[in-house]
């Protein structure tokens, strides 16, 4: 079997050549670019965007004499022929060739790159499963996105190598008996996630994953994705149907990550999930989540316990409305609110709560169209406001005023249409994916359960023509206040032709 070292090669003042000027060159490109752009390319066609980047231009078909001088070769024609042409010449000029899609034919391969700043993480498979080699990048790319991994290593230099070294292991072989992770999500923002979780569901066989999570977390990993929430004719999965489909899994010797929203253990019926896997013998675990009560609290920033104003805290249901309970603590949390809040708040007022006392809903925390209504128990008792699911209602003399201006509002909302390239500011902005069709493999225009709500966004990304057009096909038109950015001169003319053209 053949096996490849990993190694980082110098590369300045050394040339590389590219041989073929479509898109499978484009591609690997891209990545080379962010090393050198001491690049040159053979093709007798040279696709735009590639033209646009401004390397050597060599238009004419491959010659054996092409390849003197370089350091490194890249064959990237579509012809199998020719590209096997290149790999014989170059190893008579003993220069070393990649030749995409086949690591047969190869000297070197290209690992899947996260680059930040002089940080690289290369991730590879030794050429063999592509596609699991880009499921770990990307959810490696998740953690390091917003510098929070960073942070976390410069601070705790020994956990650095735990953590990696804790992410690289596999699974032991134990679990291929069937296992099931009970795993908690978090409350929408997909880096709220913790390591644990990431590193169980890039080894899971099959996925199930609730309403509640978002579709672009659990696109980033290869598993089997199963969705038991709401279904399109507005059905629940049935939680017997569900834990079924749980049991059989395991029992075909799978690893089941379990998938819920939020924590599996606050509102999230995970212990009746472990139940029936007892009663069956299958061995599980359970990785805590952040529970949306967190999650909105460090979000609109409400401190759920304060010196000297809150000492104590409940976390309620308020559905349905005749379990509602109100304890005697000094903060209130109220799970499942959306259409019973004036109930909830009649019972806390009943209960001798003065009217005075401050009152937060908060919808859709810690994601991007995360919304907050405030006023007083008295107030928000005699209005009528809309609440959309899902929503939490907090309750408690720790919320001060306007926390609508919180840390969070602040950042720039970011909608990228496609591949995120060469689009930063990734600490200062919250980054929406809109999945284009020629994106990847099998996706489909829009795969989002739900429409992005462009009311939220600031700002849009194209990153191709193609992508600007797949999300004219969803979006026809967006609010003016949007500042649009595009990846080149022929995204950009492809974006004012379908959205500014009349
Ligand atoms: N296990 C979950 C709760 C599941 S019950 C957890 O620990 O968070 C579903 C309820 O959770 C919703 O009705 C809503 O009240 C709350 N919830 C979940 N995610 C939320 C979010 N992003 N914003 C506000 N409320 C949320």
């Amino acid at each position: 079997m053949k096996s490849f070292l990993p190694l980082n090669i110098r590369i300045d003042n050394k040339r590389i050549l590219f041989v073929g000027g479509g898109k499978i060159a484009l591609h690997k490109i891209k990545t080379v670019v962010q090393y050198t752009r001491n690049i040159s390319i053979v093709s007798p066609e040279i696709q735009d965007e590639l033209h646009q980047m401004g390397f050597t231009e060599i238009r004419k078909e491959y010659e054996t004499s092409d390849l003197e001088g370089f350091f490194l070769v890249y064959a990237c024609t579509s012809n199998l022929e020719v590209n096997r042409r290149i790999k014989n010449d170059a190893a008579a000029y003993g220069i070393m060739v990649n030749v995409v899609d086949n690591r047969e034919l190869s000297d070197f391969i290209s690992p899947a790159v996260i680059k930040q700043d002089e940080m690289t993480i290369a991730v590879s498979s030794n050429g063999e499963n592509v596609k699991k080699a880009v499921a770990w990048r990307n959810t490696l790319k998740s953690i390091v996105q917003r510098g929070d991994f960073q942070g976390t290593c410069q601070s705790q230099g020994n956990e650095l190598v735990k953590t990696t070294a804790e992410i690289g292991i596999p699974v032991p072989d134990l679990h291929k008996k069937g296992y099931v992770y009970i795993i908690g999500a978090g409350p929408g923002d997909p880096e709220l996630l913790t390591i644990k979780a990431a590193r169980v569901l890039c080894e899971a066989d099959v996925i199930l994953y609730d309403d509640l999570v978002s579709s672009d977390l659990v696109a980033q990993f290869s598993a089997r994705k199963i969705y038991t929430g709401k279904r399109k004719d507005s059905h629940h999965f049935e939680q017997d149907a569900i834990n079924e489909e749980i049991l059989r899994h395991a029992q075909e010797g799978k690893i089941v990550a379990r998938l819920k929203g939020g924590d599996p253990f606050i509102f999230g019926r995970g212990g009746e999930e472990i139940e029936v896997l007892r009663e069956h013998g299958i061995g599980y675990e359970i990785i805590p989540g952040i529970t949306a009560a967190h999650g909105a609290s460090a979000y609109t920033e409400i401190p759920l316990t304060m010196r000297k104003v809150s000492s104590s805290v409940a976390f309620c249901t308020g559905h349905p409305v005749s379990k509602v309970q109100v304890p005697d603590t000094d903060t209130l949390v109220y799970y499942m609110v959306a259409s019973t809040v004036h109930e909830v708040l009649d019972a806390v007022a009943l209960k001798g709560r003065n009217d005075t006392t401050p009152v937060a809903i908060v919808q859709n925390a810690t994601r991007y169209n995360q919304k907050i209504i405030t006023g007083t128990l008295g107030e928000l008792r005699k209005g009528d406001k809309q609440v959309n699911s899902p929503a939490l209602l907090i309750i408690g003399d720790n919320i001060r005023h306007s926390i609508e201006d919180n840390w969070y509002s602040k950042k720039k909302k970011i909608v990228i249409a496609g591949e995120d390239f060469s689009h930063s500011g990734s600490a200062e902005s919250v980054k929406i994916h809109f999945t284009c069709k020629r994106d990847g493999a099998g996706h489909t225009v829009g795969e989002r359960d739900e429409p992005v709500d462009l009311n939220f966004i600031d700002e849009i990304y194209f990153s191709s023509p193609s992508c600007v057009s797949d999300f004219h096909t969803v979006y026809q038109a967006f609010p003016e206040k949007i500042r649009v950015k595009t990846a080149d001169q022929a995204t950009q003319e492809e974006y004012v032709k379908l959205f500014r053209a009349c």
